[in-house]
């Protein structure tokens, strides 16, 4: 076997240490890794709730869940509870699950607006186990031989300890120092070395910019721009303070719409993750803080600690012999829990095309083609939120309700209200029933409908729907509560 490549990760936060696990994980006897990290500049310390397709990349990486879940205070998630989006005092759901039984002709609510328009067929949610047992704090991770649909709320630190502990078990070099400068060939353009404080030097062959907002790498030495997403996604601010836990943790994080911004609630094991995110076009930093010191349950453990980003993404995320995963890569928002899963698909593409051999520029144009677009579809079912609301009781929401968006999100739109088709792009993360539950439940109400529907007499199409409603409630009585299901499965290490 020839020589190792040496990969250097500059950076060991969520996205430095996922980065270092995965390569030495499955391509340890061919890679050289090193990661540099600087304890005095510290991480973001926030990215607390996830989406379903961790479960599926820890699979790939060997990621026991009951031990990563036992480090890292983690309990479940079945989706997101949305208050006040759509209009104040509304609330609605966006589960993981599948709602109903879709075909290859028609999705569920099809056969559901139907039934509505017939005054029978109940609410959509009576479709949805998944969405149930968030409503009824009910979790396992299957009934009978069915897996649930289910992420994780998570201690962010906790796991980047998780993974620096496995990675460095199997072989990862840790390089503690601050990067003073990047050294870069006057011919070639690539990243030769990394200069730290004190004169030490880290030579690479390939390098994983992991710095975090700063971008160190891509951005400030090799150049490459970031494109404002700001006038879609205007956030860009945070505040985010840990509480202690005044009852058992939901199994779903809660975004709570204000005035000007927006709340997160992440329960743990034992607290609870908060936070505010804010545009400060539209409010102070004092009253951001103030809202969310006054929309909270339990003591501060921590003091809020504020967070400033700009919303968009590097036009290259790969370019040269760098590439960027993680915040250095770009930042939406955390509104969908998006960015873990967003660094979980750059280490899949990355492995896919890692440059061995040969001219990394195809490699890198395939990388970048695949991020853009796959970047673009989650941005649009982010902006979705903010567009489809009846609020009009501020500037905020003056602005977010009346903006122009992107023409493949009012595309989308259109033809929802149209006639209620919906579907999911072959890049796409979200499902047809993630925009479907986020288009009803903002207000988006199809005026027309699939015929469908209308293939089966209303009789037996409400037979239909009531067996499958049925099913859901015998399912949901199987389920035992989350508070004890975590306790026998995964409780946290003390
Ligand atoms: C308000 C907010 C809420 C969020 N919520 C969620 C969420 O719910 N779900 C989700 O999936 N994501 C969320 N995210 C995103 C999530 O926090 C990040 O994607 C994740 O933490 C990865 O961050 P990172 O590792 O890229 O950057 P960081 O955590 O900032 O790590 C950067 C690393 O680079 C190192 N570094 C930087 N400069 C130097 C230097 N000069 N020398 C040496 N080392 C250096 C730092 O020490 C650190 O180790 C949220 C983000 C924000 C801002």
């Amino acid at each position: 076997m020839g020589e190792k490549i040496r990969v250097v990760v500059a950076g060991g936060g969520t996205a430095g240490w996922l980065t270092a696990y995965s390569l030495v994980k499955r391509l340890g006897n061919l890679l050289e890794i090193t990661l540099i990290e600087s304890d005095q500049i510290g991480t973001v310390g926030v990215g607390e709730a996830t989406i379903p397709t961790m479960r599926r990349f820890h699979q790939f990486f060997g990621v026991d869940e009951r031990e990563f879940m036992r480090a890292t205070q983690a309990t479940f998630k079945l989706g997101i509870v949305f208050d006040n989006w759509g209009a104040p005092g509304e609330s609605y759901i966006h589960s993981f699950g599948d709602v109903g039984q879709s075909n290859w002709m028609v999705e569920f609510h099809q056969y559901w607006l139907e039934a509505h328009a017939n005054g029978f067929g109940g609410s959509l949610e009576d479709y949805c186990l998944e969405l149930k047992a968030a409503k009824a704090g009910k979790f396992a991770v299957k009934v009978g031989e069915t897996p649930l649909a289910y992420a994780f709320h998570l201690d962010a630190t906790a796991y980047a300890g998780f993974l620096r502990k496995k990675s460095e078990s199997l072989g990862v070099r840790r390089v503690e120092g601050k990067i003073s400068e990047v050294s870069v060939d006057p011919v070639t353009g690539d990243i030769q070395s990394l200069q730290l404080e004190q004169d030490r030097q880290v030579a690479g062959d390939f390098f994983i910019d992991c710095t975090g907002f700063r971008g160190l790498l891509l951005g400030d030495a090799l150049g490459v721009e970031y494109e404002d997403w700001s006038h879609w996604l205007a956030a860009d601010r945070a505040f985010a303070v840990q509480t202690t836990s005044t009852e058992p943790p939901a199994p779903y994080t809660r975004a709570i719409a204000h005035s000007s911004g927006w709340q997160w609630r992440v329960p743990l094991q034992t607290r609870t993750g908060n936070g505010i995110v804010y545009s400060s076009q539209f409010c102070s930093d004092d009253d951001a803080r103030e809202t969310l010191l006054g929309n909270i349950t339990g003591d501060t453990i921590t003091e809020p600690r504020p967070l400033r980003f700009k919303t968009g993404r590097r036009i290259n995320a790969w370019h040269k012999n760098c590439v960027a995963i993680g915040l250095s890569s770009g930042f939406l928002e955390p509104l969908e829990s998006t960015s873990i899963h967003l660094i979980t698909t750059a280490l899949v593409r990355l492995m896919k095309l890692f440059p061995f051999s040969g001219s990394m520029v195809p490699l890198a144009e395939s990388f970048n083609r695949d991020t853009q677009l796959e970047w673009e579809a989650v941005r649009d079912f982010i902006i979705l939120h903010y567009k489809q609301t009846q609020r009009d009781d501020s500037e905020f929401w003056n602005y977010y309700r009346t903006m122009d968006i992107p023409d493949s999100l009012a595309h989308r739109m259109e033809i929802f209200k149209e006639n209620g088709y919906v579907w999911q792009d072959d890049v796409n993360l979200f499902r047809a029933h993630s925009w479907v539950q986020v288009m009803l439940g903002q207000g988006l109400f199809p005026e027309h409908r699939h015929g469908a529907g209308r293939i089966l007499p209303p009789v037996a199409l409400e037979q239909e729907l009531k067996k499958l409603s049925t099913s859901v409630n015998q399912n949901l009585a199987k389920l035992p509560d989350h508070n004890d299901f975590i306790k026998q499965y995964c409780p946290a290490q003390n």
